[in-house]
């Protein structure tokens, strides 16, 4: 059975909400920010507070953020304690109390924080099945979904449209599989030997087929991306070079090669930082149990393997099919970015940050449209519009 969306203005929509939802924030600032600097009347002030503390966020005049006693039991009850501590969420990036006062952006990212904070915990708390919760933990949370919130810089950013709605429609766990339909995905060298194996609700098989282009270009296509994105800040960047320092010879003298998927060579350093990177899905046996309650499980065991297997030498790039990446993937993209932009006299990027915003985002885009790219070849996308039905 083939499967085609129907042509909507996808990109379009998405700048649409983009747009309004910074109106949005600009809106908030002012109804919550301008009162606190004594800009606006007090009346505006009080019932903006009110509704907040009925919301279990409690602001105080001084522009302190805080939860409520109950607000605070509810969000240690949720799976995201350990990405986020409450003094995290209500503390953190903070500057001066000139700057945090200023336009109101700060406060009004602070209870902005709390908000999404209580409204996600109740939201993972309410999803009827594993599956979803699964789906939302590898989809969110620490340092993960700038791809969301971010508009497009560039034409080439834009995702086609099929792409566009799948990439949103897995990410909200809203794949619906026609009834009898079989994984559609050929052989790279054949393409009429397909998969065939069963796609059943909820949509999982996709992103565990065992076919070549539903596990290798998903993980080309990150090596690729972050190749791309550290070449133009300035690196030198290696893709599948041998380390034969990481080699491993067995007591019988067998060798075991090391081809590292990425090896970055940062501006004016004479060093190299070897990358490996791994796709886990939380939906895989090896996590499953565990990955609705807890976030990162699969991304953690990624980089488990890979420190099993080169130590701490190698830095682990290890990202969940959602989108969600790893705590110590994290720490090696603010490596790779900082080293990066600290030595290239010719970026510009003026700080680390803005590039790890980058790095972070182009991965993530990448990893979505591949697999939405995969689910859509799964479910015949691809096999249809090319005519080589019969
Ligand atoms: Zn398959």
């Amino acid at each position: 059975m083939g499967f085609v969306l129907p042509l909507t203005s996808a990109d379009a929509a998405y700048v649409a909400t983009w747009q309004s939802t910074e109106q949005r924030v600009k809106t908030v600032c002012s109804a919550l920010g301008r009162p606190i600097t004594a800009l606006c009347d007090q009346a505006h002030y009080e019932t903006a507070v009110a509704r907040l503390r009925s919301n279990n966020i409690v602001v105080s005049p001084t522009g302190e953020v805080t939860f409520t006693a109950c607000g605070v039991t509810t969000y240690k009850a949720g799976p995201w304690i350990d990405d986020a501590t409450v003094n995290d969420l209500t503390q953190g990036a903070v500057r001066a109390t000139s700057q945090s006062m200023g336009q109101g952006t700060k406060i009004h990212s602070r209870i902005m924080r709390c908000m999404n904070a209580l409204s996600a915990t109740a939201l993972h708390n309410g999803l009827p099945t594993s599956f979803e919760k699964e789906v939302m933990l590898s989809s969110g949370g620490h340092m993960v979904g700038k791809f969301w919130s971010e508009v497009p810089r560039c034409v080439s950013n834009f995702m086609d449209n099929d792409h566009f709605r799948m990439a949103a429609h897995l990410r909200l766990a809203l794949v619906v599989v026609p009834p009898g339909s079989l994984c559609q995905i050929a052989k790279k060298n054949d393409v009429d030997d397909k998969c065939l194996a069963e796609i059943s609700d909820p949509c999982i098989h996709p992103h565990l087929c065992k076919r070549g282009p539903a596990r290798q270009r998903p993980h080309r296509a990150l090596m690729v991306s972050l190749k791309r994105v550290l070449e133009r800040a300035g690196a030198e960047v290696d893709l599948e070079r041998a380390i034969p320092a990481l080699y491993r010879m067995d007591t019988a003298g067998k060798v075991t090669e090391a081809i590292l998927d990425a090896v970055v060579i940062t501006p004016g350093c004479f060093s190299t930082l070897p990358v490996d990177v791994t796709i886990r899905c939380p939906h895989a046996q090896r996590t499953t149990n565990r990955a609705s309650i807890t976030p990162s499980v699969a991304a953690s065991e990624g980089e488990k393997d890979k420190q099993t297997r080169y130590g701490s030498s190698v830095l682990p790039l290890s990202l969940e099919t959602y989108g969600r990446m790893g705590r110590k993937s994290l720490q090696s993209v603010r490596q790779l970015a900082n080293q990066t932009v600290a030595g290239s006299i010719a970026s510009r990027f003026h700080r680390g940050s803005d590039f790890i915003a980058m790095l972070r985002s182009d991965l993530e885009r990448t990893l979505l449209w591949n697999i939405a790219d995969t689910t859509l070849l799964s479910l015949g996308h691809v096999w249809r519009s090319r005519g080589r039905q019969g």
